[in-house]
């Protein structure tokens, strides 16, 4: 099982803020931004290069939660950001497909 599968099933402790049947949204462990939540499928992708055109749904299902918990953590009037980090050059550091959603501040463009 990888890190965030045991949080998907509560094997270990983390702020769930959102799940359904196939998504899971809990606060970061190290926040960058007032409002920092990770949005992972429940089905254990790796990373985006490893999805296929069978995840179609499940991708756009974490969109959809991503947008439900961001109106749900009141960032809609400000904005905020949604970024998936995809393999070692971009610093993903946890083999577990992961949206990060970033608000509460302004956020500076282009990413370092
Ligand atoms: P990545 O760098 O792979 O895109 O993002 C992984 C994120 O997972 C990091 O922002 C990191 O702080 C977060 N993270 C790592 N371990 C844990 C954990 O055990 N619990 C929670 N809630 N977040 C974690």
């Amino acid at each position: 099982m990888t890190l965030f599968e045991k949080i998907a099933a509560h094997l270990i402790p983390a702020d769930i803020v959102y799940e359904d049947e196939h998504t899971v949204a809990f606060r970061d462990l190290h926040p960058v931004a007032p409002v920092h939540v990770l949005v992972i499928p429940r089905k254990p992708l790796a990373r985006l290069s490893e999805a296929s055109a069978d995840d179609v749904a499940l991708l756009g299902e974490c969109m959809q939660t991503a947008r439900l918990v961001a109106t749900q953590l009141g960032l809609d009037d400000g904005g905020y950001r949604v970024v998936m980090n995809n393999g070692d050059d971009a610093g993903q550091t946890v083999p577990h497909l992961h949206l990060h959603i970033l608000g509460g501040r302004p956020l500076t463009w282009p990413p370092g």
